[in-house]
């Protein structure tokens, strides 16, 4: 099957079991119509029609080694620059529809998943066969264009022990049985985003195993559908309260479209076929699952190019607003305004850096330079906090002076079309923006953009230190101490 369309997306959908639990409500199907889920099930099909529109689907599609059709451009091994250029371009094309609020947009994975299959004697070393596992679900999943999600971390019950220590052992997911047909899990992982919308779960290493044997019940990589008997996805509340409340995309624009859920995963038993493995009980290749194969590069490239969306769209705001209430002449806003425009500038320098200085892997795969990604995706996390923050400076009370759309055609709008009037904008508009700003910095949604910016690779502090221990600062240091040493 070349790449998907939106309603290739749905129809699977509607086939899919998927256990939910959400707001006290089990759902084993019709995902699509749950008012918690439909709105962002209606942007994810409109990224997959996006591989069809004429105007993209060169950039978003390429032909596919084994059948010639169209598959997506995030499977595409790059070994030329205009291969990696390309992959960039569509990136930046899927994050733009949702200015890179929709984080689990499938390129993501799919990237991560491509270093992998072409790293396949990587995988050879712990067994032959998890190479051609790799290899044949990587082709699996670009010719059925599979929407793909992860799950990482344990619980969170006791972080002053490891994860295989909490609760005894049996509270982070781990092999429970073992036969000739593959392997059965039970217990948990911390959280999958877009879990109960997503046709496959990536069950990958968690990030620190201690290479002991204690720790090898729990060292493992393997794929499987999110309807797999005994898989269950415990969810938060939504975020998007536009159809309980009976109101409309113009209340809530971000959070009534790129509501990603987040959800506890479960496994009770859960059977993983044997082809379905791609890496069993050595904690030490585990903790290199991510670097050795270089899947962290690509898939940080990805990030990058989101993120980048993500700022443009802050800036593209926050310039409207000022405007709007005319306070775009005031230096300390232009300041503000300044450090977005930085932040975009230092972004994609990194991106042409790490594009520029992109060399073959020893896979065979063109790959970007990583110190200027790892850098990004180290500082993006921090630096991208400031944005919210800034809207919420300059937007003041106008992000709570905010009659809802109904408002405009109510008792109240007189007094509106007086009152919130903006300098360059007539009520109705300068409302409509300024909801924008409030689901952009202020809303639940907004809080959860920052917490998953922020936790997007991981825990900041933990990625600073393994960043300075594994950065050559030899040079520098022998530099000062020469000079230290001058007798003139
Ligand atoms: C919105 C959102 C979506 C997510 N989606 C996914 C997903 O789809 N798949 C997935 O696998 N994960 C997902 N995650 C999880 C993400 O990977 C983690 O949040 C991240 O790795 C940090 O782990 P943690 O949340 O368990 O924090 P913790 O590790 O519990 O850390 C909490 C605090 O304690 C401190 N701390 C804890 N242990 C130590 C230590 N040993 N040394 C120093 N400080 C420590 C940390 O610095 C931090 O401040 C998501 C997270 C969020 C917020």
């Amino acid at each position: 099957m070349p790449a998907r369309t939106g309603a290739e997306f749905l129809d699977r959908l509607s086939r899919t079991r998927t256990h939910v639990e959400i707001q006290g409500e089990t759902l084993t199907g019709a995902i699509a119509g749950h008012p918690a889920f439909a709105n962002v099930v209606r942007s994810y099909a409109a990224l997959f029609d996006l591989q069809h529109a004429p105007e993209y689907r060169n950039i978003l599609t390429y032909p596919s080694p084994t059948t010639g059709d169209p598959v997506a451009t995030s499977f595409l091994v790059p070994r030329t620059a205009e291969d990696l250029a390309k992959r960039s371009r569509a990136y930046k094309v899927w994050a733009d529809a949702s200015f890179g609020l929709l984080g689990r947009t499938g390129d993501y994975l799919n990237s991560a998943l491509m270093a992998l299959s072409q790293a396949r004697d990587w995988f050879a070393q712990a067994d032959p066969a998890f190479a051609g596992n790799i290899a044949a679900y990587y082709e699996l999943v670009r010719e059925q264009d599979l929407l793909l999600t992860h799950t990482l971390i344990p619980p969170q019950v006791n972080r002053s022990v490891s994860g295989s220590q909490q609760g005894g052992g049996a509270l982070m997911a781990r092999i429970v049985g073992h036969d000739d047909s593959g392997i059965t899990v039970s217990g948990a992982r911390m959280l999958a985003t877009i879990g109960p919308i997503a046709d496959e779960l990536l069950v990958f290493p968690s990030t620190v195993l201690r290479a002991v044997a204690d720790d090898a019940p729990y060292a493992f990589a393997f794929a499987i559908p999110c309807d797999t008997p005994g898989l269950r996805f415990i969810c938060r509340q939504s975020l998007d309260h536009t159809p309980e409340a009976g109101r409309t995309h113009r209340d809530a624009p971000l959070s009534s479209r790129f509501e990603e859920m987040d959800a506890v995963v479960v496994f009770d038993d859960v059977h993983v076929p044997s082809e379905r493995i791609f890496m069993l009980g050595h904690p030490e290749l585990c903790n290199g699952f991510y670097s050795a194969t270089d899947a962290v590069v690509h898939m940080t490239h990805q990030v990058v190019c989101r993120t980048t969306a993500k700022t443009e769209f802050f800036l593209g705001l926050v310039s409207l607003l000022t405007e709007a209430i005319g306070i775009d002449q005031f230096g300390h806003v232009l300041e503000d305004i300044a450090e977005i425009v930085i932040a975009l500038e230092t972004a994609r320098a990194m991106m042409r850096a790490a594009e520029a200085d992109a060399a073959v892997n020893e896979f065979g795969v063109l790959t970007p330079a990583w110190a200027p990604l790892n850098a990004c995706r180290n500082w993006y996390p921090k630096t991208s906090q400031r944005f919210p923050a800034i809207v919420r400076k300059l937007g003041a009370s106008g992000l709570m002076a905010l009659p809802t759309e109904a408002d405009l055609a109510g008792d109240a709008a007189a007094d509106i079309d007086l009152y919130l009037q903006a300098k360059n904008l007539n009520a109705t508009s300068r409302i409509r923006l300024f909801r924008l700003a409030w689901d952009a910095a202020l809303s639940d949604f907004a809080g959860r953009q920052a917490l998953y910016e922020y936790y997007f690779f991981g825990d900041p502090v933990r990625m600073a230190e393994a960043l300075v221990r594994g950065y050559d600062r030899g040079v520098y240091k022998e530099r000062v101490r020469q000079f230290l040493n001058r007798e003139d």
